[in-house]
């Protein structure tokens, strides 16, 4: 049986980003990935999705926007299907690229999946290894509805699957993913009804940004159903429906449900060790990713702390930079990770929301605001809004929360974090010279 000073579970965000920077480190390093390089980012979530973003922002700002500035282009088609096979072209490109990358770190890869046959081996393929240190970074997949006919809505898979729009989707769930799927589908052409449980969509964000949210699809054409729990869904021929707990119905020929997701670690043989998960199958681990055992560590969407792909990486960097580079001390401040929701337009969030700072901290907080038409907008009938806001804490007005809906603020954000991840207050803010004209100069000039 060959040993390895790390053995790493999980060839996606996490699982690629420690082994490589293990391997950097001249560590004998083996990856095992059941399926294709690259993880849920790069095959089915971030990277699919951002192309099927980008697609939908131009056409856009080609049909809704470009007229106002005197330009009238034609589209004479769009190729729903041509965008899918390029999509997945450029994806290949990116296994390759991985393969690259771990080929220049000597990372052995071996294909199939992985399952522990005790705390320091695993098998794969019926071949059994040794690992000094083992990472599990199996990441997650979508959750199933658990409702009668709940089989017959597709998950974020089944939206990468898709090889034409659908003419008339039902979205259900109320994240990121429901929130994302919803704006690009309807840009893409398909006639959406987005129908989510509770008051409001994205509830653990700051109010403001569903709130704006939800009015500038409605603006957008998509129909939005507040408090509509499905209880079940039927099919007749290509047409389903959802019945919902109020009685209503909705029809469509394709039916999404995002409502969360759901660890890999059933299948992982974790019960031939002594790593500890929690009720919902997360893997337990502490704040330097280990688990219970005190060789054995998780990071990214197995620990369900933070789903996010730089998260995953961060912590992934970190966890080799501490066992294969004398960096004893590294690993992963969760607190104040910035994300952006890819919705159109986009939200941008950082830091706590209102509602939870003032729950927190009372009076001690101070919120400002700016509400504005970007001037994308000023030749344009329709003058959507941005709107922003910074949420200040005690004397000094320390900002802890920065939120922001609008055009571009997805690329505003990430130079905002830095910031406040340094302990920027609103003078630090104020102080610096804006840079007109754009939408971020409202950030420095909130009054
Ligand atoms: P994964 O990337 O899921 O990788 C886990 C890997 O482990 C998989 O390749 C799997 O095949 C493999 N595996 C599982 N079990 C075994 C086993 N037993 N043996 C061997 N291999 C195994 N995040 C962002 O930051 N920005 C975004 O815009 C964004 N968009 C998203 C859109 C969608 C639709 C989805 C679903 C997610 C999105 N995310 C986004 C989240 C992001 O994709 C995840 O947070 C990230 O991929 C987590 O990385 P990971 O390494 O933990 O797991
Ligand atoms: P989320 O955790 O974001 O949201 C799921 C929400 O759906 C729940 O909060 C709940 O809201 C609702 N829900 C749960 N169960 C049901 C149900 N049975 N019926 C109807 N609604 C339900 O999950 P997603 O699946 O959207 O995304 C998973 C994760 O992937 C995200 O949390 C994020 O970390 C990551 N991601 C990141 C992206 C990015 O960075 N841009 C993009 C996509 C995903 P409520 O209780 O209000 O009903």
């Amino acid at each position: 049986m060959e040993t390895y000073d790390y053995i790493v579970i999980g060839g996606g965000s996490g699982g690629i980003a420690s082994a490589n920077r293990a391997g950097m480190h001249g560590a004998k390093v083996l990856l095992v990935e059941g399926n294709e390089l690259g993880g849920t980012c790069v095959n089915v979530g971030c990277v699919p999705k951002k192309v099927m973003w980008q697609a939908s922002e131009m056409l856009e700002m080609i049909k809704r926007d470009a007229p106002s500035y005197g330009i009238y282009p034609h589209v004479e088609t769009f190729d729903f299907a041509e965008l899918v096979d390029k999509r997945e072209s450029y994806i290949d490109f990116l296994h390759t690229a991985y393969q690259k990358g771990l080929d220049s770190n000597h990372i052995e890869v071996v294909r199939g999946y992985a399952q522990f046959v005790d705390n320091h081996t695993v098998t794969v393929n019926g071949t059994a290894y040794i690992g000094k240190h083992i990472l599990i970074a199996t990441g997650g997949k979508p959750s199933k509805m658990s409702i009668p006919g709940g089989e017959y809505a597709i998950d974020s898979n089944g939206f990468f699957a898709l090889k034409q729009a659908p003419k008339r989707m039902i979205v259900l769930g109320a994240g990121y993913i429901a929130a994302e799927i919803s704006g690009v589908s309807q840009q893409l052409g398909s006639q959406v009804a987005w129908a989510y449980r509770k008051e409001r969509p994205l509830r653990t964000f700051d109010h403001m940004l569903a709130d704006n949210l939800v009015e500038m699809y409605q603006e957008a054409g998509i129909e939005t159903y507040a408090g509509y729990t499905a209880s079940s869904i039927s099919k007749e021929e290509e047409t389903f429906t959802v019945t919902f707990e109020n009685g209503a119905t909705l029809t469509g020929d394709c039916v999404l449900f995002a409502g969360g997701r759901v660890p890999n670690t059933d299948q992982l043989g974790l019960d031939n060790t002594d790593v500890t998960l929690d009720e919902k199958g997360f893997v337990v681990v502490d704040k330097y990713q280990t688990t219970t055992v005190d060789h054995i560590y998780a990071v990214g969407d197995v620990i369900g702390k933070l789903d996010l792909t730089p998260v995953a990486i961060a912590a992934g960097r970190r966890l080799s930079e501490r066992l294969f580079n004398g960096q004893t001390n590294a690993y992963l401040d969760y607190d104040l990770v910035p994300t952006v929701v890819f919705t159109h337009p986009p939200i941008a969030t950082i830091g706590m929301t209102e509602e939870a700072a003032i729950a927190a901290h009372g009076e001690a907080i101070k919120v400002y605001r700016s509400r504005f038409t970007p001037m994308y907008f000023a030749l344009n009938d329709y003058r959507q809004k941005c709107e922003m806001k910074l949420i200040c804490l005690g004397k000094e007005e320390k900002i802890i929360g920065l939120h922001a809906i609008g055009v571009g603020v997805d690329e505003m954000l990430q130079g905002f974090a830095v910031a406040i991840k340094m302990g920027a207050t609103k003078a630090d803010f104020d102080q610096t010279v804006a840079i007109h004209p754009t939408g971020s100069e409202e950030f420095v000039t909130m009054r």
